[in-house]
């Protein structure tokens, strides 16, 4: 699902300058805020690219590195579920949550943090918590750093109150 973040479509764009006002672009986000995007897993920012960019290759994980680390983060979650109805971190009821997504105290503190100054429902804690839980598995890491779980948080943009 994609969506532009304002209505003129410049916001939070280096390339243009935006010319909505704040009250422009909260009406807009409303439309598609609330228990909606609640049930998206990640909310990222796809900046318009240049030409040049696009062209180079240098410094990303290609394709066939990416398939790798995936294969092996599914390989990860099948041994962690077993042989239950779940397979995938998505799918951890809140139960599940608590118990394989346990975070150190660092991890905690930027968590609620983020609960408290970005207003997050109940929803939103468990979907940063599986997605930090499925950055660990793509890092290989058997517990959730403190990275992890920021970068988590970074993937629930449209949960913010702008
Ligand atoms: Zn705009």
């Amino acid at each position: 699902m994609a969506t532009q973040v304002c209505p003129c479509g410049y916001f939070g764009s280096g390339a243009r300058k935006c010319k909505c006002t704040p009250g422009q672009i909260g009406r807009y986000l409303s439309k598609v805020s609330g228990p909606l995007v609640d049930r998206i897993d990640i909310h990222i920012d796809v900046p318009a690219i240049s030409f040049r960019k696009l062209r180079s290759k240098s410094g990303q994980l290609d394709s066939v590195a990416m398939r790798a680390d995936v294969v092996r983060a599914a390989g990860v979650q099948a041994g962690r579920f077993g042989k239950g109805k779940v397979h995938t971190n998505a799918r951890m009821s809140h139960k599940q949550v608590e118990k394989f997504c346990k975070l150190d105290q660092a991890g905690e503190l930027i968590l609620k943090q983020a609960m408290v100054e970005f207003g997050l429902s109940a929803r939103a804690h468990d979907k940063i918590c599986k997605l930090a839980r499925t950055i660990a598995d793509l890092a290989g890491a058997e517990d959730i750093a403190t990275e992890h779980i920021a970068e988590a948080i970074s993937y629930r943009k449209l949960d913010r109150k702008l």
